[in-house]
């Protein structure tokens, strides 16, 4: 009994090893990892049956002498990972292989109307179109990470409600999509997603003190520290769309005024440049108008590239990070704007002059991206 759990820790380490040093030799393996060369032997051939790792070639030993060491790789197609994202209108999936690249990607719509069991319905089927058109076998998939926009409990498998749809609430997302599916469910809220994908695939990539800010119709901000991402107590960390600016009076969806999502969010922009200019306008006017020094553009965006500056700043002085990597819906603001805001932002940081700030270049798919990321890296730390 000990034996076995011992050879499990050993497959994981070893595992883990050939993913991140690869490609590398049984030899060095045991150099590193102290474990004896026969044991190695042993569950290297295990994984190589499983059809995890392959025998690439020989290499010289570090020595570059005696023989040469066979090496060892992951194969890309050895596991495959499901990145599923709820969002406004809209279910986001993805195929990613044990290499960390996309394979294949749905995309369905839903309305805000629809009931949850029909939602989950719409998750199940879009899910089999992804594995079914990737003509992957349902048993090299791991299992899916389930990237969620409202307040979820990680343990319970529930996602607890949603504001992009009414009827959303208590969903037991993973007992139905395990039972469905038959394969592993993780969930995980959206700006910790993203921040995973930055950090593993993005402009933060390796960073270990990365923030990520969310920026659209919300506005929230997803925190690894230490390497680690930061959920908090009940996975709402990150909340900085409510950070509150008093004296201000514009009313959030959440119930308060003058908050940062419902002064600074593009849909809040449209909003308030609609409010003076008596007809409805397009952001990417807004912006135009705005480095064309229009007086009604040039005064709310000055407004929000503040509050902006303010909030990010605070983020900053609290969380310390070494990077700050912003969502690729700044590059709709224009550079004016952005260079406005960053200038808004320094100057509001006391300590931290050092932090970097990075526009992401991912596209719409870094939601599930996170997803797939996370349940790939549950593959890693369980096998
Ligand atoms: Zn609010």
């Amino acid at each position: 009994m000990v034996k076995i759990k011992k050879n499990e820790y050993y497959k994981t380490q070893i595992l883990n090893l050939i993913y991140n040093k690869q490609p590398i030799s049984r030899i060095r393996i045991g150099e590193i990892t102290g474990i004896r060369l026969a044991t190695i032997t042993e569950i290297v051939r295990e994984l190589i049956k499983e059809g995890l790792v392959k025998e690439t070639g020989k290499i010289r030993n570090r020595q570059g002498v005696g023989r040469r060491e066979k090496i060892l790789e992951i194969i890309p197609e050895g596991k495959f990972f499901i990145g599923c994202e709820l969002r406004p209108g809209e279910i986001q999936t993805l195929l990613l292989n044990f290499k960390g690249e996309i394979v294949h990607t749905e995309l369905c719509s839903i309305s805000p109307e629809q009931k949850s069991n029909e939602v989950l319905v719409n998750i199940k089927s879009i899910i089999n179109l992804l594995v079914k058109k990737a003509g992957i076998p349902y048993k090299k998939i791991y299992g899916m990470g389930f990237v969620d926009p409202g307040v979820i409990d990680v343990e319970k498998g529930i996602s607890i409600s949603s504001t992009i749809m009414p009827s959303w609430k208590n969903v037991p997302v993973r007992k139905y999509l395990e039972q469905e599916l038959r394969f592993r469910v993780f969930l995980i809220n959206t700006p910790q997603a993203k921040v995973l994908a930055e950090h593993l695939f993005g402009k933060g990539r390796g960073i270990s003190d990365l923030v990520f800010i969310e920026y659209g119709d919300g506005i929230a901000c997803g925190i690894i520290s230490d390497g680690k991402p930061i959920g908090g107590y009940m996975e709402i960390a990150g909340e900085m769309g409510h950070f509150n600016f008093p004296g201000r009076e514009e009313k959030c969806r959440c119930g308060n005024r003058g908050c940062l999502e419902a002064i600074a969010s593009i849909h809040s922009i449209e909003d308030r440049m609609r409010k003076i200019v008596k007809d409805s306008v397009s952001i990417e006017d807004i912006v135009c108008a705005f480095e064309r020094r229009e007086p009604p553009a040039v005064e709310v965006l000055n407004d929000v590239s503040e509050v902006l500056g303010i909030a990010v700043a605070n983020v900053v002085k609290l969380l310390n990070p070494e990077v700050v990597v912003f969502d690729r819906n700044f590059k709709r603001m224009g550079n004016k704007f952005v260079d406005r805001m960053f200038k808004n932002i320094k100057k509001n940081i006391i300590f931290g002059e050092k932090v970097m700030f990075k526009i992401s270049d991912m596209g719409k798919e870094q939601g599930a991206l996170g997803g797939a990321a996370l349940t790939l890296q549950n593959f890693l730390k369980k096998t």
